[in-house]
Parts: structure tokens; sequence; C-alpha cells
């Protein structure tokens, strides 16, 4: 019985050991973890099974990953919550299309960037919002948390813009009626424009913007260690032909 208590006893700490490895918020040494949020092509996005996420973000950081000698695991995630999870450390990094401003930089550290966005305006085709100037008292869907949110919201009024967990929600309130435009990344909006029928893009764009990795301000030694390994990508073409892969030329 004594023996059997002492086994049971044995396998309790062995199990509970590994638990916590398991659990533990960050990666192990050897483990990258980046947080996004998935619904954002051609940046982060489920392939077809489902199942993988793929996109500029998921290749950029493979790459980066496979540079410093890390292994690459990426958590899906709501888009106002990633730069709290880098915060906490339950992620280690963050591509998301993620915009880098002022603001953002007082709690998180950037990587160098690696593209360029800008905020467009999607509108039905008969719509009468021609330009940016006609966007007045007209209801905005954005993206929770995104620069579009932060810049609608300055420019028309809270009351004016409508909040959704991603830009796919967005674009369906659009569809519906619920919103007038959505404001939101010029790539995803192409992406949504072209799975949408009746929707285009204004040629007049919002604001111009520069993407960039965030990562811990308590993790110097790997924003150190990413910025060195996409200067390198950079500098071989590498991040060049991961863009170009995804975004055709015009
Ligand atoms: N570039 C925008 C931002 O950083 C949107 C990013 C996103 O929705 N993934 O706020």
């Amino acid at each position: 019985m004594k023996k059997i208590f002492s086994l049971i006893l044995a396998i309790i700490m062995i199990a509970s050991v590994a638990m916590l490895a398991g659990c533990s918020t960050q990666g192990g040494d050897n483990e990258l973890v980046m947080g996004t949020n998935a619904a954002f092509p051609p940046y982060e996005y489920y392939d077809e099974d489902g199942e993988t996420i793929i996109g500029i973000d998921a290749e950029i950081a493979q790459a980066v990953a496979d540079k410093i000698g890390m292994t690459l695991t990426i958590k899906d995630m709501e888009f106002d919550s990633l730069l709290t999870a880098v915060q906490s450390g339950a992620v280690d990094i963050v591509f998301a299309g993620l915009t880098v401003t002022d603001e953002r930089k007082e709690s998180v550290d950037f990587s160098i960037t690696y593209a360029t966005g800008i905020q467009v305006i999607i509108v039905p085709k008969d719509s009468d919002i021609k330009t940016v100037d006609d966007l007045d008292g007209k209801v905005i869907g954005v993206q929770a948390g995104t620069t579009g949110d932060i810049y609608c919201t300055d420019d028309y009024g809270q009351e004016n813009v409508k909040q959704y967990a991603n830009g796919a929600l967005a674009v369906a309130a659009l569809q519906n009626a619920q919103v007038d435009c959505v404001v939101i990344d010029n790539e995803p909006a192409k992406s949504f424009v072209d799975a949408n029928d009746g929707l285009k893009i204004l040629d007049t764009e919002y604001v111009t913007e520069d993407y960039a990795a965030a990562i811990s301000k308590e993790n110097t030694e790997l924003t150190e260690k990413v910025n060195a390994a996409m200067e390198e990508l950079k500098a071989d073409g590498t991040i060049d032909s991961i863009l170009a892969k995804y975004i055709k030329a015009e």
C-alpha cells in the first residue's frame, strides 16, 4: 500500500514539473513565441487547411527565427491584446502589420521597419463618399485598437466610429450597411475588396505608416538579435522577396 502511495506521489510530482515547464508563459530558451491577429491578409491569415498561419509576417518571423537559432511558434489573438501580451511576456514578439507610433513606443520597443502600410477607405461602389473629405458625419468601421481606429476617433469623433475585432467583421458590417465605410491598411483592404462584390477602395489615401515587430522593453537582448537578423534579411533580399511573393505589383 505504502509503495503504491509513493509511486502515485512520484507520478504526481513528475507530472506537475512537466506541466510547469509546459505552461511557462514565455517560450523556452529556444522558442520564439510570436503573437499576431491572423485575420490580416496578406500579412497573416489561415492557409486553406484552416490550421496553419501563413503570410508575410509568418515568413519574415520564420526567417528571423532561423537566423537566430530559435523555433517559431505563432499564437493567434485579438489585435488589441497583442501589445499587452508582449509586455507581460505571454509572447516574445509581435508581428502583425503593426504600425510604429510614438504612443506605442512608450510601452514596447520596435524592431527596424520592414514594410509600409497605408490607411485606405473601403466604400460600396455606389457610395457618395468620394474622398477623405466626405467622411464627416459618416459611420466608419474600424478594427479595434488599430491606427485606423485611433486616427478616425481623433478626426471624426468616437460616436462616428464602430469598432470590430478584425477587418473581416468590419467589412461584413459594411456589406450589411451597418457602417458607411471601413478604414483599414491597404493590403488587407485589397484582399477584402477582392473577396467581396460591390466594394471599392478610394484613390485618396488617409495616412502612410511603417510596420515593425514589437518586443518587450525588458528584452533588449532579443531586440538586438532580431534587428541584426532583419538587417541581414533586408540586405540579402529575403524580405523583399517575401513581400513580392504576397504583394503583386500593380
Ligand atoms: N497597421 C495597423 C496598426 O498597427 C493595423 C494592424 C492590424 O490590424 N493587424 O494599428
